[in-house]
């Protein structure tokens, strides 16, 4: 049984029954098998392996990149699932289609960027998405989402939801992308601070994507070295009655406004109840970002399981705040 030590970022051994290779979007038309008897993987970095699988697990590698239509605004690319995210992210910027930028160093595949629609610093892949190539494991045919049937929210998708959640495996996704490099996206986080650091007055592509790749190197643990799945709860949203409650206690309550709701970054709760860098037997909560959760190295699934959620207990005691997982648990 071949291990998927070295296939989830937080570094978890445990077993698969087979990993098979998807190379290309027809090798799909060949499984025979119901969606129970796969399971998807990219890169495994967003997921948290509490139990072996004992399925075929399906490993995307399916690679390449075309330009479907490109004129002097813009350009329309059809990008293969299995490419590397932060890599496609560097090819076009290199090319200098602008838009991804915000989003350099995300780990994982191309293919798994719009199951949660992957976001950051004020960005997300719905912004680009015109449609996502799929193939359907239980009515065993190929289907083209557009981006409205794609139904995109904060950290969501309909492929992320219980119901399709395994059905459809996305071989490939359709973006536009702009040609006008300077409608860069500066507001967010601290990229304009970096590049004011920098000196640079009018920033390109490749400058918000170096500021980017710094903050996040500073901030973030490279899996690498120490094994997580980045944020491991989604911000929460609460009611502006919830909000005011906390702020009564805690004056300086991050927040961003959401229509007359509230989001509150989950880091900043989690650090509230104590557990910013704190280590409990292997896992823990890392010592620069309390949303983080990381493996020491010898840690099982279900040891940092069972620590997400005595995290998301004290949290709900203290806040009265149900923390989503944004990890998918498996
Ligand atoms: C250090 C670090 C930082 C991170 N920062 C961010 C961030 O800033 N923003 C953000 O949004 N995310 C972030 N993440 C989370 C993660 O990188 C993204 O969610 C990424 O898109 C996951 O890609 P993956 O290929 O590794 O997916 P996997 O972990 O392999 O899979 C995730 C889920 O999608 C399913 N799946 C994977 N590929 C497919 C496919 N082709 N078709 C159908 N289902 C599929 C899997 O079955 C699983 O349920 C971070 C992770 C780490 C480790």
């Amino acid at each position: 049984m071949p291990s998927l030590k070295a296939y989830n970022t937080f570094g978890v051994d445990v077993d698969a029954k087979e990993i098979q290779i998807i190379q290309r979007a027809d090798d799909l038309l060949a499984l025979n098998g119901s969606p129970e008897d796969y399971f998807i993987l990219g890169g495994g970095s967003n997921m948290l392996l509490t139990q072996g699988i004992d399925k075929i697990v399906l490993k995307n590698e399916i690679k390449g990149i075309e330009v479907l239509q490109e004129n002097d605004e813009g350009v329309v690319l059809q990008i293969g699932g299995g490419e590397n995210w932060h890599e496609t992210v560097l090819w076009c910027i290199d090319k200098g289609y602008a838009g991804f930028e915000n989003l350099s160093l995300i780990p994982g595949t191309v293919g798994a960027a719009p199951i949660q629609n992957i976001g950051a610093y004020g960005v997300e892949i719905k912004d680009f998405i015109l449609g996502v190539h799929a193939y359907d494991l239980q009515e065993k045919k190929a289907v083209i989402f557009n981006k409205q049937s794609c139904q995109f929210a904060y950290r969501d998708s309909i492929f992320k939801q219980a119901a399709h959640k395994g059905r459809f495996f996305i071989s490939s996704i359709v973006v536009r992308l702009s040609k006008d490099v300077f409608q860069v996206n500066t507001d967010y986080g601290a990229i304009q601070l970096v590049l004011d650091h920098l000196k640079v007055d009018v920033p390109t592509i490749t400058d918000v994507s170096n500021a980017v790749i710094s903050i996040r190197q500073a901030k973030l643990p490279d899996p690498a070295e120490i094994g997580n799945s980045g944020s491991f709860f989604k911000n929460p949203v609460v009611s502006a009655d919830k909000y005011e409650r906390i702020q009564e206690k805690y004056e300086k309550v991050p927040s961003y406004p959401i229509g007359d709701q509230y989001k509150i970054p989950a880091g900043w709760l989690i650090e509230q109840c104590g557990w910013k860098g704190k280590r409990v037997g292997h896992t823990g909560n890392y010592e620069k970002q309390a949303l983080i959760i990381v493996n020491y190295g010898e840690a099982t699934g279900q040891e940092i399981y069972e620590h997400a959620r005595n995290v998301r207990a004290s949290v709900a005691q203290k806040f009265d705040i149900d923390l989503e997982f944004e990890v998918n648990i498996i």
